[in-house]
């Protein structure tokens, strides 16, 4: 493909694409395969001479589409959002086209900049502390991560290496392998699995908090937790807690959680990786007070805000301590500037070395949204979500299972889990709309998360339709 064939495809892909997402809702949300489905339908072995991109094409119909779940059809209501918009989109086709390995300031120096300015950029518009804000003197800023998964996981890891170090501080005799022995990490029995994986990938004690009515947890639950590991001569160093958890969106309690953790020099890791995006509103920004106590804070853009995957964005306070956990410098990566004090290698904040151009897309989402746009876009979809709330609430065959804080509503039926089971399967089954379960309590429950940009009222009252039609075909099997 030369650059003349490219400019011609190129336009006629932004039409595919523009199709694709304009048409989106006549697609069944999900796909109606066997596993195992594609193996069947392209060669078993790659092609030896170069093919016509007409047929790269046409197989994208024939054998990818019948088998993607639609994740920006607006009766795609499973998981969490996974954000998507034009800007971004557009953003991403310039990233790849400058495809740079921005691992340090040298390697691009504007994919470095500007991640950092655009982290300073988000930070106020949560309202961040100072301390998270870099600018030209700071001791904190913000990073772009792949995932919230890999957030955690360096934060712990940073954690360790200076819970580490200060236990050495105070007995140079004892190894780093006894203390990371005695190491415990906390976090809550409603956390992401990701979580309790970086304890497991980090090597150390991960223990549940148990949590209250509100699925949070409860600082004086932990603060015994805590007692009951030191006398067993256990040093806790790393909680991980939760603002907007993944079952039924429970926000843990940080403003009384984390005194606790300055007090025991414990790390504090905040995910947030679904709310995070809604505290740029006023009204939900009291949800992060507190936030002044965490060493660390994570949420994904790339759920709620308008950003395509991958946009994790994290903030710590004082970037020496992941600079200083992580840091290596074979020569071939040294730079003349990386001394001067004035750029950031952010191959030192993460896990791999290379990272791509993704502050773009946040750049261009920021410019062509404005604060406000983005705004409207959480309180349009909070606003859904409460609109499905009364629908489910002024059903009496039906219950609410948690408080409707944001974009989530857990419901199910009043009886059996199998019941609630029988009709999830029955929901899924008609691929007209998509959800997934979840426990709370040891009950099975539906989740209802609005997800797609285009989720309108009509497909609110469509899926609930739907939902009511099957629940009364049910019922007449199996009564209540
Ligand atoms: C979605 C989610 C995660 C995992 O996000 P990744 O970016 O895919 O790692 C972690 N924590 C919470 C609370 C989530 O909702």
């Amino acid at each position: 493909m030369d650059v003349a064939e490219f400019r011609r495809r190129g336009k006629e892909m932004v039409d595919y694409v523009a199709d694709y997402l304009e048409n989106i809702e006549q697609r069944p949300v999900y796909p109606d395969v066997e596993p195992g489905y594609l193996r069947s339908m392209i060669p078993a072995e790659p092609p030896l001479e170069a093919e016509l991109y007409e047929d790269v094409l046409r197989d994208v119909e024939r054998v990818i589409m019948p088998g993607i779940t639609h994740w920006h059809s607006p009766y795609f209501y499973a998981y969490f959002p996974a954000a998507s918009s034009f800007p971004a989109m557009l953003a991403d086709m310039l990233c790849e086209a400058i495809g740079c390995i921005g691992f340090s300031w040298a390697a691009s120096p504007a994919c470095t900049e500007l991640e950092t300015v655009m982290l300073d950029w988000l930070g106020k518009m949560l309202q961040l502390p100072e301390d998270f804000i870099a600018g030209t003197h700071g001791q904190g800023g913000g990073v772009i991560q792949g995932t919230a998964s890999e957030a955690t996981l360096v934060a712990l890891l940073a954690a360790r290496c200076k819970a580490v170090r200060l236990v050495q501080a105070s007995d140079p005799k004892i190894s780093e392998a006894d203390i990371i022995s005695k190491l415990v990490a906390y976090t809550s029995d409603q956390s992401h699995s990701s979580v309790e994986r970086a304890g497991l990938i980090g090597g150390v004690k991960m223990k549940k908090v148990p949590t209250d009515q509100h699925y949070a947890i409860k600082g004086d639950v932990l603060r015994n937790m805590l007692e009951e590991d030191k006398a067993a001569g256990l040093i806790p160093f790393y909680l991980c807690s939760t603002l907007g958890t993944t079952p039924s969106c429970a926000f843990d309690p940080i403003a009384e959680l984390g005194p606790i953790c300055n007090a025991e020099k414990i790390w504090m890791h905040i995910d947030a990786a679904y709310a995070g995006s809604a505290f740029i509103c006023p009204e939900f920004r009291p949800l992060l007070n507190g936030i002044e106590f965490a060493d660390s804070f994570n949420f994904n853009p790339h759920k709620w805000l308008l950003i395509n995957f991958d946009c994790s964005t994290m903030w710590v306070k004082k970037r020496s301590d992941l600079i200083g956990a992580f840091k290596m410098d074979p020569l071939y990566l040294t730079h003349e500037n990386q001394e001067s004090g004035l750029v950031t290698d952010y191959r030192h904040w993460q896990i791999p070395l290379g990272r791509r151009f993704r502050s773009l897309k946040m750049w261009f989402v920021f410019r062509m949204y404005g604060l406000t746009g983005l705004q409207a876009h959480i309180r349009k979809q909070v606003g859904l979500a409460k609109e499905f709330e009364s629908l489910v609430r002024a059903d009496k065959r039906f219950e609410i299972c948690a408080e409707v804080i944001m974009g989530l509503v857990c419901f199910r039926l009043k009886g059996s889990n199998k019941l609630n089971e029988v009709l999830l399967k029955n929901i899924n089954h008609t691929r007209r709309i998509h959800l997934v379960p979840c426990q709370l309590s040891g009950r099975f429950v539906l989740r209802f998360a609005v997800c797609a940009r285009t989720t309108e009222s009509r497909h609110i009252q469509e899926a609930w339709q739907l939902i009511t039609q099957l629940t009364y075909e049910l019922l007449q099997e199996q009564p209540l």
